[in-house]
């Protein structure tokens, strides 16, 4: 039997078995993949990871949950269960332990904290090789977002700095038990790291800008960075970029918020 759901933990499973089927066998796994898995909830996306995978690590942060699946899935090669919060996990050294450069990474992720969970996963970037996350559609049309549309923005440029992501799937609220208040997509992500030159500093004050950038999404970008860089310097850094005075943030591409920043921040170019 099920243990009582903690709904604050974003607790809503996946219920039918033909669909977590169909989800499983879309991942983009390759023989030797280390898997991570966010949130395995009772175990059965587990079970399907591991007859494609020869390790999977699952990180699942309800004690009560991560007991049950000890007891199922303990002594079983190739199955890993760690009580563990995802945003305190650091896949650098978990990947290391397995004697793994890279890892992929799935998840029904708990919705509460999709954000959270997308930029601690892009802030490990290098350690990924791809993922596969389900989420609210809503926050899935923002990541993968282009210029232009309404749901451009921050979240769509920190994934597409670090990946491309495209919508595999999509998902009826009644796929889940109990059902949440919202669709749901899967996104796969191809990890494609863009400004590899860039160091980690550079990186972290870029999204710092972008943020800014999008700050009001009324606003003008002139007028949201305004009170940041001397007036000058912001609109010769504009005009050099081509960028209209009154342009709004979701109108620039990732390629022209990285050559803005280049300008503003480092005086080479
Ligand atoms: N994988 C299962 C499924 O598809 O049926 C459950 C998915 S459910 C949407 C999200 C799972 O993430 C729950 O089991 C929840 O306890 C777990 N969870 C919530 N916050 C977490 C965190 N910070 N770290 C790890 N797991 C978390």
């Amino acid at each position: 039997m099920h243990p009582a759901r903690r709904p604050q933990l974003g607790q809503h499973f996946l219920r039918d078995p033909r669909l977590r089927r169909r989800i499983a066998e879309s991942l983009d796994l390759l023989p030797d993949d280390l898997v991570v898995e966010i949130g395995p909830g009772h175990g059965e996306m587990t079970e399907l990871l591991a007859q494609r995978a020869p390790q999977v690590t699952a990180l699942e942060i309800d004690a009560h949950l991560a007991e049950l699946l000890q007891e199922e899935f303990g002594g079983r090669s190739g199955i890993e269960i760690l009580q563990a919060d995802i945003l305190a996990t650091d896949l650098g050294s978990l990947c290391r332990r397995h004697g793994r450069a890279q890892c992929f990474v799935f998840g029904n992720l708990p919705y509460y904290i999709t954000s959270p969970i997308l930029h601690h996963l892009f802030s490990f970037a290098s350690c990924i090789r791809a993922m596969a996350l389900l989420m609210q559609r809503e926050v899935a049309e923002r990541v993968v977002a282009q210029p232009g549309s309404r749901a451009y923005g921050y979240l769509s440029v920190l994934a597409q700095l670090h990946a491309q992501p495209r919508i595999t799937l999509e998902v009826p609220p009644g796929a889940f038990s109990p059902p949440p208040q919202v669709d749901s997509a899967l996104v796969d992500f191809r990890m494609v790291p863009r400004f590899v030159s860039w160091t980690t500093g550079e990186i972290r004050a870029f999204l710092d800008f972008v943020k800014r950038c999008f700050a009001q999404k009324r606003r003008n970008l002139r007028n949201n960075l305004a009170g940041i860089y001397a007036r000058n310097g912001l609109e010769q850094a504009l005009m050099r970029e081509q960028v209209l005075p009154n342009a709004r943030a979701e109108q620039l591409t990732l390629e022209q918020f990285g050559r803005l920043f280049r300008r503003l921040h480092v005086r080479c170019c």
